[in-house]
């Protein structure tokens, strides 16, 4: 079976965007192949003939679908054709011009798979990164689903409470560090709220809990649903009753919910590896300038950029190093863009005491890692005298 990833294509500037199903492994001269539901066909036949109206028929490619009556056992009879208008005038006349579309085991429609220049629909993160629409959480941690724009007054971030989970919200743009906020939730994460709180109340005891809770229809021939989201109070329903345990909320005129507002939300936070405590929204930290997006990963990513700062002290300009693993993770050449640093110690601006300091955070590093580097971004230097010389390179950092 052919794996199918959903995702959104379109030819840009001409038509779509459509969704569709790619094999992400399937393309042809870079461009995608996408398949079709026989509805969304129907939409580039609409689209297609629409232009070819606007244009003329001469540089022309034409979708058509044709239906049929319905089939023995029921099932809906139809025809898909792709018409290449500019061979029609030519020999073979509507024969050549004529292209019958099969549908794939599943149902699915292959339209211009190779010879229309598809593209996958893109979705601008925040932090600028441009990410085809199947990838739903951008490399910086922002959700596709909360690039909608912030309603007026209101700023992207992720908040939690007690600093357990942080779901991603809407929150007031004033609000500051530490301070209780009434978030507001796409229908997205209060279906993440919903697994979260109905979770965490059959861990402890159900009666003393808060749970979350939508309910919704299957998406209609638009794409939209019915959805209902209930607040239940499991405290007040023990005293109370139902009725006055549940709380319906209803949606703000942006479709976004303020689901618990009551439960002492703060907006979170990240942790720079400067160990400065930036707000989620501040994409670079405040102290160091160290994007969120570029925040090390593995324990040797985090030496590289301590050696860097401590470097830096001496030599603010440092940009690279080589280490030769053979003597333990020793520094043997350190560079400021293309020149080299000189090491000396009488003649270079390093002392052996700074340089003895990085040397260790490295041992320390790779200690640890067990002279593991896969995943790391140290980067190995083809040399005639060891073979295990690495160059690492030191993060960006802000220059005041
Ligand atoms: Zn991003
Ligand atoms: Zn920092």
């Amino acid at each position: 079976m052919q794996n199918l990833t959903a995702t959104r294509v379109l030819l840009p500037g001409i038509i779509g965007p459509y969704d569709a199903h790619v094999d992400l492994a399937d393309h042809w001269n870079g461009f995608v192949r996408p398949l079709f539901t026989l509805d969304t066909v129907r939409q580039i036949a609409t689209d297609t003939q629409a232009q070819a109206d606007e244009c003329g028929r001469d540089d022309v490619i034409t979708a058509h679908v044709i239906d049929g009556d319905t089939g023995r056992s029921g099932e809906h009879r139809a025809v898909v054709l792709v018409v290449n208008w500019p061979y029609w005038g030519q020999d073979g006349g509507a024969k050549k011009a004529t292209n019958i579309v099969e549908p794939t085991t599943y149902g699915l429609y292959g339209i211009g798979g190779s010879s229309w220049s598809w593209e996958f629909q893109t979705w601008d993160c925040r932090c600028e990164e441009k990410n085809p629409w199947h990838v739903t959480v951008c490399q910086c941690g922002e959700l596709r689903d909360m690039q909608v724009a912030a309603p007026k007054g209101m700023r992207a971030t992720r908040v939690s409470v007690d600093g357990s989970e942080a779901y991603p919200a809407f929150v007031a743009e004033h609000a500051r560090y530490g301070q209780h906020v009434t978030p507001h939730f796409t229908l997205d994460t209060v279906r993440q709220l919903a697994v979260g709180t109905q979770e965490a109340a059959a861990q402890h005891d159900p009666r003393s809990a808060e749970t979350v809770h939508v309910l919704e229809t299957a998406p209609d021939t638009g794409g939209n649903r019915g959805v209902i989201v209930l607040h239940i109070d499991w405290f007040t329903e023990v005293d109370e009753g139902p009725k006055d345990a549940v709380r319906t909320i209803v949606p703000t005129e942006h479709g976004l919910y303020a689901v618990g507002s009551d439960w002492h939300w703060k907006i979170a936070g990240w942790w720079c590896v400067c160990d400065q405590d930036n707000l989620w929204n501040d994409n670079q930290c405040n102290a160091c300038g160290l994007a969120r997006a570029e925040q090390p990963k593995t324990g040797l990513d985090t030496a590289v950029w301590k050696v860097g700062r401590v470097l830096r002290t001496l030599v603010p300009a440092v940009t690279a190093a080589l280490v030769d693993l053979t003597h333990l993770g020793h520094i043997c050449a350190v560079f400021a863009g293309d020149v080299e640093v000189d090491l000396g110690d009488d003649t270079g601006p390093f002392d052996a005491e700074t340089l003895g300091e990085a040397d260790e955070i490295l041992r320390q590093a790779l200690d640890e890692a067990a002279g593991d580097l896969t995943g790391s971004g140290w980067e190995r230097v083809p040399d005639k005298r060891s073979d295990r010389l690495y160059r690492i390179t030191f993060p960006a950092v802000r220059t005041h």
